[in-house]
């Protein structure tokens, strides 16, 4: 029997690595289980994207949540392209963007009605649901201008992006999965002392041989007319324990720097033995260019280039990243009045 088809033969063993690693996406696998899975850990890539844009603390904790979602789906597909999760909601955070590049890079920016965010902040109701009231997420695979774009569409209904990403791989993969999120803030003390953001997540999937055990119960009964049978399946036993474990996990195990994500998953599964894979690095990166705003410009009307002049010049700000170009008229063929 190979190592393949037997788990228990011929991997080396040994004890969990105590040396935390951020900005890092580590699968594992509990083969006694069926399950698969990855922890994401983010340190610096998350404090550098959310404390450029300088958003107020929920906006900020809801767009890293979208950071580790992203990341945790966009490092697991084999592609060359990107991975974009948007949301598009009524609440008071109007549009949220992560743009996941293979095999490593992350952006990120939202959109948000100021006055509508402090109402709820002073009302206490800004938890990440709340936030983004009700609409709809999209998760899109861009290969390219030659390859069909893939796009999986979720309702948001006021319950927050763990709610919307259980929804996403029930409806678009029909795999079971457990996810769990975290962001908080850490306090460095030291010269500059301030607050660090920091993000984590675990994701869980149970992909048994046979299919039939992956069913899991409706999330809901839906539009059922009343006294509709609800349709109830026994989930299997070994996705009830997998699930029942993974949340268990709290935020401060998903944020702790001082907890390696090898001990997380040790502490998870260490009864039935659990597997751990190579690291995959995670960085915040823009692929914004001046090369790439010069060509969007001139493809935009001769009558809208012309309404962008502004001081006798065209200045452009990167939604994602801040970076500001500017261009004279004459470089993007725009009349000066
Ligand atoms: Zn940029």
């Amino acid at each position: 029997m190979s190592p393949e088809t037997n788990p228990n033969i011929a991997i080396p063993t040994r004890a969990p690595s105590q040396v935390s690693a951020d900005d890092t996406i580590m699968p594992f696998e509990v083969a006694a289980l069926d399950l698969r899975g990855r922890v994401v850990r983010l340190g610096p890539v998350v404090d550098e994207i959310l404390q450029k844009h300088s958003y107020p603390g929920p906006v900020s904790k809801l767009l890293g949540e979208a950071i580790v979602l992203t990341a945790m789906l966009g490092s697991a597909l084999k592609i060359t392209g990107r991975l974009i999760l948007q949301t598009q909601a009524d609440g008071p955070v109007s549009m949220l963007v992560v743009d996941f590049t293979a095999p490593d890079k992350v952006r990120a920016c939202a959109r948000f009605d100021a006055a509508k965010v402090d109402a709820a902040i002073a009302a206490g109701k800004a938890d990440g649901g709340a936030l983004l009231g009700k609409g709809h997420l999209a998760m899109t695979i861009d290969q390219g201008p030659d390859m069909n774009r893939y796009q999986g569409l979720v309702a948001l209904d006021g319950s927050g992006l763990e709610a919307a990403a259980h929804e996403y791989f029930l409806r678009s993969e029909q795999i079971p999965t457990r996810v769990r999120l975290a962001v908080g803030e850490q306090f460095i003390a030291g010269e500059g002392a301030r607050q660090h953001w920091r993000a984590g997540g675990i994701l869980l999937q149970f992909l048994p041989r046979s299919p039939e055990r992956a069913r899991v119960a409706d999330l809901h009964p839906g539009d059922a007319p009343e006294g509709t049978q609800t349709h109830t399946v026994e989930e299997d036993e070994a996705w009830v324990e997998g699930r029942a474990l993974v949340e268990t996990v709290e935020d401060i195990e998903l944020l702790d720097p001082d907890l390696s994500s090898e001990r997380l998953v040790y502490r998870l599964f260490h009864e039935r033995g659990v597997r751990v894979f190579d690291n995959a690095d995670i960085k915040a990166e823009c692929s914004c260019s001046r090369e790439a705003v010069e060509s969007m410009l001139k493809s935009f009307s001769q009558d809208d280039r012309d309404h962008m002049v502004e001081d006798g010049k065209i200045s452009v700000t990167c939604e994602f990243c801040s970076a500001n170009y500017q261009f004279a008229p004459s470089e993007v063929g725009a009349n000066t009045n």
